[in-house]
């Protein structure tokens, strides 16, 4: 990674509640090799056309446009990033934008391993992977694909070869609640970090049954068999509240992506595969950024668009998305998640 760059008094993505934005979650694509039921339906999903989703040279484009306003940390994402073909050549011209300090990638971790050299040499060191259950069947259930084995491997070998591993685990009713306590054993040996989500209304159709687990029956499931539970330090920026079981060498967390009690200290901003910018998940697309570059915008006028953006950012999740009614729930893999 270069090193970071000097700051000088430049436009910065500062909210009108004071939340400054140096962390853009970037989609690379809309598309997906897996079906999970709360992201996108089994079937009939409407990709995005080739023409429409921004091209490498756009992506980067827009990436230098946000590190010049104080971006200094890109998560990756889709949609599943590495169904992208060309995604590795983009990660290492990225690694070297300027002012960027770090990039991490979020995947469902069926295609990583082939990838694992590469990543290394990148410089990402930091990989999220959604794992909803440690059990073959369940995970088909949830996935709709047979994929757990290959998935549980790439873990490994993705720690083995040095990487920091988060799981990504989102806790239902009726799909994977056996899974909590196992999922909290596994971090006795392992040096990975588990975090549990609450489920989103972003899968991509007409119906969306509110969550029963919150992040207090998380929480209060997991206390029941683990009493004593060391509270981690976290950045104030942090989404999960963080926890250990004493002696192990894991660690859990628990994100209330439901209940939104993290918006104050947001400082996430989206990119969507098809240039749609929000400024919140739950919000509306607040302008599209692939349209104004092919409309022959200057990287001053793409600046202008985005701290108008933020400018009118709302000040959490419940505000967002009462601004805002769409046809039917959008699917994760639009958003960027
Ligand atoms: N395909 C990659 C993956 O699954 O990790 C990256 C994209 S996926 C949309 C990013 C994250 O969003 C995953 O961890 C997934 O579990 C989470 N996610 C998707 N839909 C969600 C929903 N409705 N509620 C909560 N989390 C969701
Ligand atoms: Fe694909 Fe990730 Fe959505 Fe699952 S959560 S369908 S892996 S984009």
């Amino acid at each position: 990674m270069p090193t970071p760059k000097p700051q000088m008094s430049k436009s910065q993505l500062i909210d009108k509640y004071g939340r400054q934005l140096t962390y853009l979650r970037l989609s690379v694509t809309d598309r997906c090799n897996f079906r999970c039921y709360y992201c996108m339906p089994e079937e009939g999903m409407d990709f995005a056309a080739r023409q429409e989703l921004l091209s490498f040279e756009e992506l980067y484009r827009l990436s230098a446009v946000f590190c010049d306003l104080g971006v200094n940390k890109i998560r990756i994402t889709g949609g599943e990033p590495f169904v992208r073909a060309g995604i590795i050549p983009f990660l290492r011209k990225l690694s070297k934008l300027p002012g960027l300090e770090e990039i991490t990638v979020t995947s469902n971790g069926s295609l990583t391993k082939p990838q694992i050299e590469a990543l290394q040499e990148i410089g990402i060191r930091k990989i999220n992977i959604s794992l909803d259950s440690l059990d073959r069947e369940r995970f088909f259930k949830i996935t709709r694909r047979d994929k757990f084995e290959d998935v549980y491997a790439s873990i490994f070998q993705l720690i083995d070869s040095g990487f920091d591993i988060k799981l990504n685990c989102v806790v239902a009713e009726n799909k994977n609640i056996q899974d909590i306590l196992p999922f909290v054993e596994l971090t006795k040996d392992h040096a990975l970090a588990v975090r549990f989500l609450e489920e989103m209304p972003f899968n991509g159709s007409d119906t969306f049954q509110l969550p029963q687990w919150s992040h207090r029956e998380i929480y209060r499931h997991i206390q029941d068999q683990y009493p004593v539970l060391e509270k981690l330090q976290s950045e104030p920026t942090s989404t999960s509240v963080n926890y250990q079981v004493p002696g192990y060498k894991g660690s859990f967390g628990i994100i209330p992506s439901f209940s939104r009690t993290f918006c104050g200290t947001c400082n996430r901003i989206r990119l969507g595969a098809t240039g749609e910018l929000r400024t919140c998940l739950y919000g509306p697309p607040v302008t599209n950024l692939r349209d104004l570059i092919r409309l022959g915008a200057s990287s001053e006028q793409v600046e202008q668009a985005i701290l108008g953006a933020v400018s009118n950012r709302e000040k959490d999740g419940f505000a967002a998305e009462a601004s805002y009614t769409p046809s039917k729930h959008e699917s994760m893999s639009v958003l960027g998640g």
